[in-house]
């Protein structure tokens, strides 16, 4: 495709050049299992399926203005005000819109880095200026670190946790650190979209009223087993939320995706069922590879990592060489998404023969 752009025609504004692309899996189409995504291997129950074609029904009409149904269930079941509660079409398009509500040109974002590739992008687009603190050696956010490189235009400063991709957490202690020693001014978001997968006990919403800057995101994608159909949510007081809200565009929630949600929420089996397949497979997967001598971090969501810093694509490679779609992250590692365990056992095998290849599984 020629993407040059002509003089005479309209001109994409110089951020364009900016930002970074959505890296894509390999071998698609030419692989028996995708794992590159952290979808779940499971389709959605009869009971969301059953909710899309009933909305799809009156797809005539609007949906709700700001999904406030659904925004109305999950504040019951948190026991928050419904006006805490913001739905939109995934929890990223939620990020975008709480970061052209609190940053922009000549502020800063706080985040770890390595941690989700939508990060710069979406921060590039509120016009803000990324600052990436390194994972320590564990593959983990660096706490003092992240502390650190909070500046007089820090706006912002996001916590993945668990981290996507190395999947490793912080602990309840070191969340509050963070947010006890960033300056109230300063919006601090905790992406939680696979909380779902960890067997923490605590739970972050219990700080909305303590912390005056923190909003939490999380999503309908992992657990609930509905990335196709896009929603998610975030929660905060109600003053953050009101100015997140007002940066969405009005009905930017389907009535499929409302529908697919609410009866997702309301599907606690299948949602269990979803958590178990995936976690316990990660558990399986982990232990395998640690069996081999891999680097792997333990980890809290529906994937696995594998450190390979210098054979990140020759691993990919091996992978859809085994029939499986992963993702890599050039000069750092491999992603892998649980929940089928022939995918798994094809990856370990693509790992032994990387291992094989390299002599030892120190130069990975
Ligand atoms: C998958 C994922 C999301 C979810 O994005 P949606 O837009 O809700 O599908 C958000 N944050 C992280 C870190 C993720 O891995």
């Amino acid at each position: 495709m020629n993407t040059e752009v002509r003089v005479n025609a309209p001109q994409p504004v110089d951020m364009l050049e900016l930002l970074p692309r959505y890296s894509r899996a390999s071998g698609l189409g030419r692989v028996r299992w995708v794992a590159s995504s952290n979808e779940s291997t499971i389709p959605p129950s009869s009971a969301v399926q059953a909710a899309v074609a009933e909305a799809t029904a009156h797809g005539n009409h609007y949906p709700s203005l700001f999904g406030e149904e659904l925004a109305h269930a999950i504040a019951e079941r948190f026991e928050l005000g419904d006006a805490q509660v913001v739905v939109g079409p995934g929890s990223l398009a939620l990020l975008q819109q709480a970061l052209i509500a609190f940053t922009g040109a000549g502020t800063e974002v706080v985040y770890g880095w390595r941690s989700y590739e939508a990060y710069p992008m979406l921060v590039t687009l509120a016009g803000a200026k990324s600052v990436q603190v390194p994972l320590d050696d564990a593959h983990r956010y660096d706490v003092d670190g992240l502390i650190a490189a909070v500046g007089p235009n820090t706006r912002s400063l996001i916590i993945c946790n668990p981290n996507n991709p190395t999947g490793t957490m912080l602990t309840q202690e070191e969340v509050q650190r963070i947010l006890d020693a960033v300056p109230k001014h300063v919006l601090v978001i905790l992406d939680e979209a696979y909380r779902e997968f960890t067997d923490a006990d605590h739970d972050a919403v219990g700080w909305i009223t303590e912390y005056s800057n923190l909003a939490i995101m999380r999503t309908f994608s992992k657990a609930y087993g509905l990335a196709g159909l896009r929603a998610g949510y975030l929660i905060s007081n109600a003053g953050l939320s009101a100015a997140v809200q007002r940066t969405l565009p009005p009905f930017s929630l389907s009535a499929t995706a409302s529908a697919a949600a609410l009866a997702a929420w309301n599907d606690l089996e299948h949602t269990a069922k979803i958590v178990d397949i995936a976690s316990q497979e990660r558990d399986r997967l982990q232990s395998n590879l640690r069996a081999l001598g891999v680097d792997t971090p333990p980890s809290g969501g529906n994937f696995v990592w594998i450190s390979a810093p210098t054979s990140a694509r020759r691993l990919e490679e091996l992978c859809v060489h085994e029939g499986v779609a992963v993702r890599a992250f050039d000069d750092a590692g491999v992603r892998i998404t649980t929940g089928n365990a022939d995918a798994s056992d094809a990856c370990v095998r693509a790992v032994t023969a990387l291992i094989a290849e390299r002599g030892s599984v120190e130069y990975l």
